[in-house]
């Protein structure tokens, strides 16, 4: 390591430039990480709060070096200002992952520190008040005999308690005078701790352990080993629902604790995020701590100076707890790795499970990632000998897994209007006379997908999207559900000016919430979709009543797919199992396959045995005869043969380039630009399109797509590097004769880079 230079120093700002900024320093230039005001833009410009970072040589070679302005002379230089203060410095493992994210993402460095510093930036961190703990669990040598009084014993069990105490709370808890608490402190008997609001107690790790079956023990006795051994490593923790593997990688959790280090627990969802949460204090004895993006200012820096202190013991959170500034992680766990929603699709565009096992590297810890329906990316890590594997085979505590039955709808077809078969309604029927629970699944949020002017075919379309608007009856307003556009539901066709032919076309959930309150009048009803539950609040709650047995009938979108224990649920019915299988997106099959495992998996998870209907249009697609049989293992292999020969992934890898503006020729004439300078012609690289994108038309822009195809062999970044500078070098062309024909480089066109695109 160099020593930094007196007279300078680099410094990351939260703003898109290529890397860090030099400052002038006077005396000591301060430590790597640590957070300073610096001026930023002319004259007595703005300020802004940035990091203090590594030098090249400082940071690993394997990193690429950014460039800095070291050919400033440092005369010109800005002073840097002073630091924020109480606020620890970032640590090296997670200014070398802002690093890693922005070199992979190939997004500007500064745009991940923001990420990783919002909190404490946005909200400083209250200022320290000394408190006082105890200087081990034990009491020290020369507390015993004569010296252990009453009194200082009365100290010592206070300053053990719950969390740290200043002086003048000890003498009032032990009821004495604070002369009684100094003497202790002169001793060594009480060190000083920080008093800090987030603070959670210690989880103990013996609080309340279950008996583990033999699949069990054997697959957390690996998971354990790999705490213990402290260096990184990424094990795929495979079972079917209810099979435990929460259970499982609690045991693991257990033995970070022992070792006092951090952890750190993905999930998908924020909304299972309290569900979990209950379920480990019932484990371990206390809350962890909640981290995602819809916690108030205060409680997010509480949670951030509590994982930079070392304080937080375990923190569950949303893929963005990722830049949390661990002092100490240990294991890092994804649970329901499979989940599309790890990917970030705004602003840095980073998948937060391939980030999980990156944090975990360079913090030399290890990854667990837990799914009952892996995606195929991790498979094939796992076939590489890249990952570890452990497998649960079987459901806990002897439930069955559910019975798979199809009904084919072009057999049993509903009246028109309506969207639940007979097969299905007696189903459900009998379900409810044996008093035990049924859940009718179709992920489509509002009333009608579709609303049409049957007199002259007008169909009402979002304005900013190619996209139908869709009816949410319950408000009485059309929605896009990809811009959030909303107006009033129409009460005439503004093509033809009728007003009695407007029709809802297809079924949304609240439409099939109608059909069931018609059919099952007597039942206890629930509707289950993010417009019902505004609030994480609200959804604990319909999550409870479903959890306890106070409804009995559930009609819900993707929300009751996640990982919810619902004991008393023996029946599912899914409307329409087809749905999300039409498309050209790569993963459709995939994706629907886990989506209904998951909503399968919701049934029968206790004592009564399951049975989920799938209602189909097409009962002979490969992925209902794989329900039916249960054999995902066929429907995988068919999948990975459909991917392998073009190198789709996981046997290749894509980025994505979307060209976007609000005028569609921009659009299209910029992507043609890009496309012809392409890496064309190179070895195991493929470039597809341009295109119009999926969403062709978003948010009031046209979109154009490209898609860069390599094989593994091929590093893609450096290639994408090469492409934007030739794509840069011809837009400097292209401004330079400001009168060029070419609409492109005028207005707003925007180039986006997406590596490893999810949806597409
Ligand atoms: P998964 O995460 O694989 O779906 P869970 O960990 O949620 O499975 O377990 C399903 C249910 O079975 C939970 O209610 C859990 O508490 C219970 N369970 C699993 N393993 C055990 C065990 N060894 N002892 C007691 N209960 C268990
Ligand atoms: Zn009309
Ligand atoms: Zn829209």
């Amino acid at each position: 390591m160099t020593a930094p230079s007196a007279s300078r120093a680099a410094v990351l700002v939260p703003r898109p430039f290529p890397g860090p900024l030099d400052y002038s320093v006077q005396g000591q230039a301060p430590a790597p990480g640590t957070l300073v005001h610096v001026p930023l833009g002319r004259g007595k410009g703005r300020e802004v709060v940035g990091c203090v970072w590594d030098t090249p040589q400082e940071r690993s070679s394997t990193l690429a070096a950014t460039a800095m302005g070291g050919a400033v002379a440092a005369a010109r230089l800005k002073p840097l200002g002073s630091p924020l203060p109480g606020v620890p410095p970032l640590p090296a493992t997670l200014r070398r992952f802002v690093d890693w994210v922005a070199d992979y993402t190939m997004s500007p460095p500064g745009m991940v520190l923001a990420m990783a510093v919002r909190a404490p930036v946005q909200t400083p961190p209250r200022q320290p008040v000394p408190g006082w703990r105890p200087v081990a669990p034990e009491k020290p040598p020369g507390l015993t005999g004569a010296a252990a009084t009453p009194t200082r014993l009365r100290v010592w069990a206070a300053a053990g308690q719950g969390t740290a105490k200043t002086v003048p709370e000890l003498a009032s808890a032990a009821q004495c005078g604070v002369a009684v608490v100094r003497g202790m402190i002169n001793k060594g008997w009480l060190v000083q701790a920080e008093h800090s609001g987030a603070v959670n107690p210690t989880p103990q790790p013996d609080y309340e352990r279950p008996t583990l079956s033999d699949d069990q023990r054997k697959a957390a006795s690996l998971l354990v080993s790999q705490v213990d051994k402290a260096v990184f490593s990424t094990t795929l923790l495979e079972g079917v629902t209810g099979s435990g593997k929460t259970e499982v990688y609690f045991e693991a959790v257990e033995q970070a604790l022992r070792m006092g280090r951090q952890v750190l627990v993905l999930l998908p969802e924020i909304a299972l995020t309290a569900q979990w949460g209950s379920r480990f204090e019932k484990r371990f004895g206390c809350a962890p701590l909640i981290w995602h993006s819809a916690l108030g200012g205060r409680a997010r820096t509480d949670v951030w100076m509590a994982c930079a202190t070392g304080q937080a013991r375990v923190v569950v959170g949303a893929r963005s707890a990722l830049f949390l500034p661990f002092a100490d992680l240990g294991l890092v766990v994804v649970d329901e790795e499979h989940e599309a929603t790890y990917k970030q699709e705004e602003g840095v565009l980073y998948h937060g499970r391939d980030m999980a096992v990156v944090r975990a590297r360079l913090a030399g810890a290890p990854c667990i990632l837990a799914s009952a329906t892996p995606s195929l990316e991790t498979r094939a890590n796992v076939e590489k000998g890249r990952y570890g594997h452990v497998l649960l085979p079987r459901r806990h505590g002897g439930a069955l897994m559910p019975a798979v039955k199809l009904i084919n709808l072009t057999k049993n077809l509903p009246a028109p209007g309506q969207w639940l078969s007979q097969p299905l309604r007696d189903a459900v029927s009998q379900t409810l006379d044996r008093g035990e629970q049924a859940l009718l699944f179709l992920n489509r949020r509002g009333y009608a997908p579709l609303t049409l002017c049957r007199h002259c075919g007008y169909q009402f379309e979002c304005p900013h999207c190619s996209a139908w608007m869709v009816e949410h009856k319950s408000h009485q307003r059309l929605t896009c559900h990809h811009c959030e556009h909303s107006e009033p539901a129409p009460a005439f066709c503004p093509q033809c000016g009728e007003s009695d032919m407007l029709a809802a076309i297809g079924p949304g959930v609240e439409r099939i919430h109608e059909e069931a309150r018609r059919l099952w009048p007597h039942a206890e009803l629930l509707c289950l979709a993010s417009d019902e539950m505004k609030s994480p609040e609200s959804l604990r709650q319909a999550i409870e009543r479903v959890a306890s047995g106070q409804t009995n009938l559930i009609i819900g979108t993707q929300l009751v797919a996640k990982g919810w224990h619902f004991p008393h649920l023996t029946t599912v019915g899914v409307v329409d199992a087809d749905l999300g299988l039409n498309g050209a997106d790569l993963r459709a099959g995939e994706r629907t396959m886990q989506l209904l495992q998951q909503v399968a998996g919701r049934a029968g998870r206790a004592e009564r045995p399951g049975t989920v209907w799938l209602q189909s249009w097409d009962v002979r697609h490969p992925l209902m005869q794989a329900m039916a049989h249960d054999d995902m293992a066929g429907f995988l292999e068919a999948e990975k043969a459909a991917r392998a020969p073009g190198f789709w992934p996981p046997f290749g890898r894509l980025a994505a380039l979307v060209v976007s503006a609000p005028i569609a020729e921009q659009a299209e004439e910029m992507a043609q630009l890009v496309a012809s300078v392409g890496p064309h012609g190179v070895p195991g690289v493929q470039i597809l399109g341009p295109a119009p994108a999926p969403m062709a038309f978003l948010r009031g822009r046209h979109r154009q797509r490209l898609l860069l195809k390599t094989q593994r062999s091929v590093a893609l970044q450096p290639l994408l590097r090469q492409w934007l500078a030739k794509v840069a070098e011809v837009e400097k062309e292209h401004s330079a004769g400001r009168q060029a024909k070419s609409l492109s480089w005028q207005g707003d066109v925007r180039l986006t880079v997406d590596i490893d695109p999810v949806s597409f």
